[in-house]
């Protein structure tokens, strides 16, 4: 049996002091993981479980790209996220067993098409044509930090044309690394590759075609991207 047409090649991401590159199986994403992101969106934080939705795995760009203004919306907003890459998975990860799934962080952006999303918001409608479309997740170089929590006042940040846009440390996140990890397990059988975006501090707001956005977190990565 031959394939209809060539298959893609994996997506994939560079990692930091290394040659190789850490290839995509699927992309989650945790919405609502910040106290006051979630406030700013009109909810409360202590009564929210976490909101769990995917990207497509291609819909990556990788560190130091420029990407096109997306199609069908007006209102593109930056959520910059810590990234967990996984190299183990499973289902029902036990809370206490779920750091050793971790291979490394990354920092992204979870590109967000907030017209989109309020639309269906509204009408009671899944997030995936706000959320999953093409270069909707922007990701650093992924440094290889096995098996470990990151420290809990580790800066997260996000400016765009060298204007601060969003600040928090990652001990502000409601859902730690190992919780989301577990809960998300509960859902989907995690697998080596998984890329997990943890969800953003309060501050997103809209970019336009021209505006240079750098996102960091302290110790682990910097991305820098350009909308054309
Ligand atoms: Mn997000």
């Amino acid at each position: 049996m031959k394939f209809v047409f060539p298959p893609a090649p994996a997506p994939a991401v560079p990692v930091i002091d290394s040659e190789n590159l850490f290839p995509v199986h699927r992309i989650y994403c945790v919405g609502r993981n910040y106290g006051d992101h979630v406030k700013e969106m009109g909810g409360d934080p202590k009564q929210e479980p976490p909101v769990f939705f995917s990207k497509p795995a291609n819909a990556i760009v990788i560190n130091n790209a420029s990407m096109p203004y997306p199609q069908a919306t007006s209102d593109l907003h930056h959520e910059v996220e810590l990234v967990i890459a996984l190299l183990a998975g499973g289902k029902n990860i036990a809370i206490e067993n779920a750091i050793e799934c971790v291979y490394g962080y990354a920092v992204g952006i979870d590109f967000t098409r907030r017209d989109l999303q309020l639309i269906a918001k509204n009408a009671g409608r899944p997030w995936d044509v706000a959320k999953g479309f093409d270069n909707s997740a922007p990701i650093s170089a992924i440094r290889q930090l096995s098996a470990s929590e990151l420290p809990a006042d580790t800066q997260i940040s996000l400016s765009v044309n060298d204007v601060s846009r969003q600040s928090a440390v990652l001990s502000d996140m409601i859902w730690s690394v190992a919780e989301i990890i577990s809960e998300l397990s509960n859902f989907f059988e995690l697998k080596e590759g998984d890329l997990i975006y943890t969800g953003t501090p309060a501050g997103v707001s809209a970019v336009k075609t021209g505006d240079r956005l750098k996102a960091s977190i302290d110790g682990v990565a910097e991305l820098e991207l350009e909308l054309l």
